[in-house]
């Protein structure tokens, strides 16, 4: 299949399959014309690392991830499994913290103990939902 199928198949522009295959993440055949030619197998990786795009892995990632003989693969999988669990534990944390603040009779925020607690409770590192928690704060 030729690059300008396999991106409408995918869903991406063609620069991205070029620049996937300049970084090694999914480096298809050439035609004897020079084109690139892509097989099922490759669709196949292709899909891969777009679902690994989803989450937010870099091409340097994804490549270990398609690639078993990647140096250093191991570590990169279990990088990414670890930032998975401290964002759920974080949206655990800010879906707790919303049911309370829905529920809370208090009629300001800092005197409940329940709503401060979550504020004091450290770095909720992750920026987007700080923010949308400030807002729900000054509104409270
Ligand atoms: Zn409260």
């Amino acid at each position: 299949m030729k690059i300008g199928e396999v991106a409408q198949v995918i869903g991406v522009d063609a620069h991205v399959l070029r620049h996937w295959h300049d970084m090694g993440v999914v480096v298809p055949d050439r035609a004897p014309s020079g084109h690139r030619e892509y097989t099922d197998e490759h669709i196949r990786r292709l899909r891969i690392a777009q679902a690994c795009r989803r989450i937010g892995m870099s091409l340097a990632e994804i490549r270990g991830v398609l690639h078993r003989g990647e140096a250093g693969r191991g570590e990169v999988i279990e990088e990414r499994l670890r930032w998975i669990r401290s964002q759920r534990a974080q949206l655990e944390d800010a879906e707790r913290f919303l049911e309370h603040v829905r529920d809370c009779t208090h009629d300001l925020l800092t005197r409940c103990s329940d709503c401060s607690r979550y504020a004091e409770a450290g770095p909720h590192a992750d920026r987007r939902t700080g923010v949308a928690l400030s807002a729900v704060i000054a509104r409270h």
